[in-house]
């Protein structure tokens, strides 16, 4: 089996993974490879075709604040193009040469005798081991679709597809469709797939809000600005960023100020739909930014076609022929589209990671719930820091910019153990205890914990693990350095730590 020794492993190529490389070449670091299962840069971003995929945030906030794209089309971009911008952006920055595609890992293990990471990975069907100083998990959150626990899909004789795995040579055109889920994916694709199919049932367990979606193209005369008035795209991005942050504020500290938002959405609804038991059926039960709050302005036509069907009786399960709601009614169809999200707080990705004492991520996890420190590392699993890790989500602005502020401490961490030669560093389980005690504490108001409304924001002890609280300029502050004094640090090849307050994880913890 061979064998390849790196300084640093990164774990993905979607916009975490190649911003760290970026940003390891730009401070000298070269020793570093990014191992990806897909076929080019991109992440999350490369593997949802579905058709309308499109982001939700301004493209001028998401993307790189180091790689401005005046060429974007529009206000909101499309998968196409951001996928392009991606693989642009890895290209001017050279980093291609340091990916290895198609590389799935099977299994990354720390050894503390060699301070290494193995990991074991296979490559055109061959397996391989690399071994690496650290290593830098960015595989993303949204990178494991979660197929729904319901009764007969194996029985199912047509066709099954997540929104996350499109299948781009299936030919809609005339097909009864049933689409599960009414998520952000599906807001998107239920449109598009409703204007082919002959008959599409959309299966809904909880409405969603949705605002407008203010999209654009851009004029030539914007275009023209974006290439020539320096700071021209650096202050739109301002001002995207701060509109966004308003609704920080409310979701975090003060859900009632969002009632402008309800009003807007109940606004939408009253002006796309005249049907009143579909209005009934579309109006959310729960508070306004408890789960995330959509955009879209052909999701309630789209659903008030003739075409189409709201289903909201609960599934009961799935034949040889199509889905069985409740109520008894059977509903035939050619193709069942899984549009229900992806496998966040209970990711099949922790399995795979093992740290000190032979325990795998998803077993500390399972104990103390999803938390980490800075959202970049985990108490037992030294030399690992993790790309938008426990608590960094956002439901209101663009993921990018907590991404940039990671590769801060990224920057900073690699420095500091290069500087300072240190061969390993283990975030101290009492700061990491005390920082997700403090953001438990911040959230205690939030509309995510008050709303009334189930969500994959909870892990299994209840607890909101994928957010974080309040305004991203506070995570953009305590990312700025790496704090050395919250990690038990080791020097050499000796094993003797520097620190003298090292804690044990107790046997069980809850946040
Ligand atoms: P999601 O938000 O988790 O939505 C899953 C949908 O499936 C929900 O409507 C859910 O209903 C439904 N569902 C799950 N299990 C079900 C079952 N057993 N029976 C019936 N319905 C079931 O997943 P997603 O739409 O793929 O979006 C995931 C995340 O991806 C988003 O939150 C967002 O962060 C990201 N995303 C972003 C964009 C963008 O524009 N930037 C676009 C797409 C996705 P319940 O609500 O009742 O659970």
């Amino acid at each position: 089996m061979t064998m390849n020794d790196v300084q640093i492993a990164i774990v993905g190529a979607g916009f975490s993974g190649l911003g760290a490389a970026i940003k390891l070449k730009q401070n000298g670091v070269d020793d570093f490879v990014i191992l990806d299962r897909g076929a080019d840069f991109g992440g999350t971003w490369r593997d949802n075709t579905y058709p309308g995929a499109a982001c939700d945030v301004p493209s001028q906030l998401y993307s790189y604040s180091f790689a401005h794209n005046p060429r974007w089309s529009r206000s909101y971009s499309h998968q196409p193009e951001i996928h392009r911008y991606i693989n642009d952006v890895a290209d001017e920055h050279g980093v291609r040469a340091h990916t290895r595609f198609g590389t799935e890992v099977e299994r990354a293990e720390w050894h503390d005798d060699q301070r290494r990471w193995i990991l074991d990975v296979v490559r055109d069907g061959r397996h391989e081991q690399v071994r690496a100083e650290i290593m830098v998990g960015a595989v993303g959150p949204l990178c494991e679709p979660n197929l729904p626990d319901i009764d007969g899909f194996d029985d199912f004789g047509g066709k099954i597809v997540h929104s996350a795995r499109w299948d781009n040579d299936y030919d809609f055109t005339g097909k009864r469709v049933a689409v599960i889920g009414t998520g952000a994916s599906a807001i998107q694709l239920v449109p598009e797939v409703a204007k082919a199919a002959a008959r599409l049932d959309v299966y809904q367990r909880t409405a969603p809000w949705i605002v407008p979606r203010t999209e654009r193209p851009y004029t030539p005369a914007e275009h023209w600005a974006f290439e020539n008035v320096p700071g021209f795209q650096t202050a739109m991005r301002g001002v995207v960023y701060a509109a966004n942050e308003i609704t920080a504020f409310g979701l975090t500290y003060s859900p009632k100020s969002l009632k402008p938002v309800e009003l807007i959405c109940r606004a939408n609804i009253a002006r796309s739909i005249r049907d009143r038991e579909l209005k009934r059926k579309v109006t959310p039960t729960f508070q306004v930014g408890c789960k995330r709050i959509l955009r879209s302005n052909d999701w309630y036509p789209a659903i008030a076609r003739s075409n189409v069907a709201l289903v909201t009786d609960p599934i009961a399960g799935i034949t040889e022929t199509g889905i069985v709601t409740q109520d008894g009614t059977a509903r035939d169809v050619d193709v069942i589209v899984v549009a229900t999200g992806f496998h966040v707080t209970d990711s099949p990705v922790f399995d795979k990671i093992v740290g000190t004492d032979g325990r795998s991520l998803a077993g500390v996890w399972e104990e103390i719930g999803m938390q980490g420190y800075k959202g970049s590392f985990v108490n037992g699993f030294p030399n690992m820091m993790l790309m938008i890790g426990p608590s960094t989500g956002l439901g209101h602005t663009s993921m990018v910019y907590m991404i940039e502020s990671q590769l801060n401490y990224l920057v900073d961490y690699i420095t500091t153990v290069r500087a300072q030669g240190i061969t390993r560093a283990d975030v101290k389980f009492d700061a990491q205890r005390a920082y997700n005690a403090e953001i438990q504490h911040s959230l205690r108001n939030s509309v995510w914990v008050n709303g009334g409304c189930a969500s994959w924001y909870k892990d299994h002890h209840g607890n909101i693990t994928t957010l974080w609280p309040g305004f991203t300029f506070n995570f953009r502050r305590i990312t700025k350095h790496f704090d050395i004094a919250a990690y038990d640090v080791e020097r050499g090849a000796s094993a003797s730590a520097t620190s003298a307050t090292t804690e044990k994880r107790p046997a069980s913890v809850t946040a």
